[in-house]
């Protein structure tokens, strides 16, 4: 039976297999064939199986033989340490295990323990109200106390048990990182579970050039048990508090909200005062501020796009890239200046010996998804000193003769697989061949350059000065004066709508652990890139190989 064999990790084996044994016996028993024993049953059923036994010597050396004779404190430690998914089970096995199972200390130790849920549902209950609106106001705090109050969760009949199987257990598929679909544009959702809510906080790149402020965040939907095993899904866009919507989870990584009071989005003073709200928001400022006209109509554009799915949104999973010591530097979300795009959100990833920066959030001319800079680690760029790299020209001159070197490599590189796979050709038959030889030589030149690009980042000195070339434009002029090292990269651009994209030539500068640097040199404009500080939860790659698959999948969305 299932609770004997659990039993060996309790009791001494001996007793244990005693018990087992006689369990053995009684197989055929009518008492067996029904699982849901009585505690009285089985009490009973254990003093006749005593009569059986030795003569107890030594009463007081007798260790307990079955889970039903521990104490129940201890049956609820026992299976408050279970995994929450185990416990349903569990609870079909006897009717004293369904009733130790209904002790909420255990399902609060699994809300803790599994997602990280700290608040105390009964402390909530004794504070009452001010804590209740203390939590509305963190999460909306333009919305006036009072106005939650009837919607709040009535708590006082609230169990963990319900928080764990209606709320977190339910709705775990949604914990983590996502990318909505919004045509170009992108976007990162962060999904969380906090205090007794899930809440999907949307996140904001700082205002437009200050790319070293913190990102900012805004919650589009929350979800939270209303009434007893029920959870219900609630909108928070607009201005008016939450109110009625959906989530659907449509398969494995991706979800789609819904709302259904769009009317809460709309405010009193039309799309002329929505539209300045948004702009106040998402910019900072108005669009009599903004004096460049490209820039006005790229604002516009954006607030008709995105304001017209009223919160009503696909999400496909994103997960950080995966990190390795022998990286240039750690890996992750930055956020990074596009011109009048203003600034955009771009994941770092490390791919042997190139790391590629690829859109999260994008614009009509290279949309969400696409690798916007791709960084080849193999071929370091040496700047000129500071005198000579005031010199576009100078620069430009180095730039575009790594870039013949690297297409002439290319060139040989391909020459070379393609006698590789006519003497592949030529061999077959040969079944001995271990591994085609063109993909040896390759993991062999990607661990010497990665190699390579280690040691010249230890030879090269700690920090150089760096300054931009005269006639490269910057959205930000307060970027750092020196750097570690620079690479050549190549930067890819495109007409508005994505079309004719082209990867061209640029130059990646490093300048510590948290910022990074491209000048585009067909644009003659620079990017300053900016890490993003916040941990997310949940986010992890199950494997180098999703992580891969989830950038092509991203890409491929929006090509
Ligand atoms: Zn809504």
């Amino acid at each position: 039976m299932a609770v004997c064999a659990r039993l060996c990790g309790v009791g001494p084996s001996r007793g244990c297999r005693r018990r087992g044994a006689q369990r053995e016996q009684r197989r055929e028993g009518p008492a067996d064939s029904e699982p849901d024993t009585d505690a009285e049953e089985e009490r009973i059923e254990g003093a006749r199986l005593g009569q059986g036994e030795a003569p107890a010597s030594a009463p007081a050396a007798r260790a307990p033989l079955s889970l039903l004779e521990l104490p129940p404190e201890l049956l609820v430690q026992i299976f408050g340490s279970l995994p929450g998914t185990d416990l349903p089970s569990l609870a079909r096995v006897c009717s004293t295990f369904r009733r130790i199972l209904r002790t909420d200390t255990i399902w609060r130790r699994r809300c803790r323990e599994e997602y990280g849920v700290c608040e105390n549902l009964r402390k909530l209950e004794i504070t009452g109200v001010s804590c209740r609106d203390v939590y509305a106001k963190r999460i909306n705090p333009r919305v006036k106390s009072g106005r939650f109050m009837k919607i709040l969760p009535d708590y006082e009949h609230m169990e963990y048990r319900d928080v764990y199987t209606c709320l977190l257990h339910r709705y775990r598929h949604i914990l983590g990182l996502w990318q909505p679909d919004i045509g170009p544009y992108g976007g990162l959702l962060n999904v969380v579970v906090d205090g007794l809510f899930i809440i999907g906080w949307m996140y904001l790149p700082p205002h437009d050039p200050h790319v070293d402020d913190p990102m900012r965040f805004k919650p589009l939907f929350r979800i939270h048990l209303m009434e007893r095993k029920s959870a219900t899904v609630e909108c928070m866009y607009g201005h008016k508090g939450p109110h009625n919507g959906h989530i659907q989870i449509v398969k494995k990584d991706e979800f789609s909200t819904k709302c259904n009071q769009t009317d809460h989005h709309r405010m009193s003073g039309g799309r002329q005062e929505e539209f300045r709200t948004w702009l106040r928001e998402e910019w900072g400022r108005t669009l009599e501020d903004i004096f460049h006209e490209h820039m006005q109509e790229l604002i516009l554009m954006k607030f008709i796009y995105t304001s017209q799915y009223d919160n009503c949104l696909t999400y496909r999973r994103i997960y950080l890239p995966p990190s390795s010591p022998a990286d240039l530097l750690n890996p992750g979300l930055f956020k990074g200046t596009y011109g009048s795009h203003g600034l955009e959100i771009v994941m770092l990833s490390f791919h042997g010996k190139k790391a590629k920066g690829t859109k999260i959030t994008g614009d009509p001319n290279i949309p969400a998804g696409q690798q916007t800079v791709e960084i080849d680690l193999a071929h370091p760029i040496q700047l000129p000193d500071i005198e000579n790299l005031r010199n576009f020209n100078e620069l430009s001159r180095i730039v575009l003769e790594v870039q013949e070197q690297v297409r002439r490599e290319q060139q040989q590189q391909e020459e070379e697989e393609g006698q590789d796979e006519e003497e592949g050709r030529s061999r077959q038959g040969d079944s001995q061949q271990a591994e085609p030889p063109a993909q040896r030589d390759d993991a062999g030149a990607e661990g010497t350059e990665a190699a390579g690009a280690a040691a010249a980042q230890e030879s090269a000195p700690n920090s150089q000065p760096f300054v931009l070339p005269v006639g490269v434009i910057s959205r930000n002029e307060d970027y750092p004066r020196t750097c570690r090292m620079c690479f050549y990269g190549t930067g890819l651009i495109a007409g508005h709508g994505f079309t004719s994209p082209e990867r061209t030539p640029g130059i990646f500068i490093l300048f510590d652990d948290d910022r990074f640097g491209f000048i585009w040199l067909e644009l003659k404009s620079f990017s300053l890139y900016s890490r993003i500080k916040v941990s997310f939860q949940n986010a992890e790659a199950p494997s180098r190989e999703a992580f891969d698959e989830m950038l092509k999948n991203i890409q491929s969305m929006t090509t």
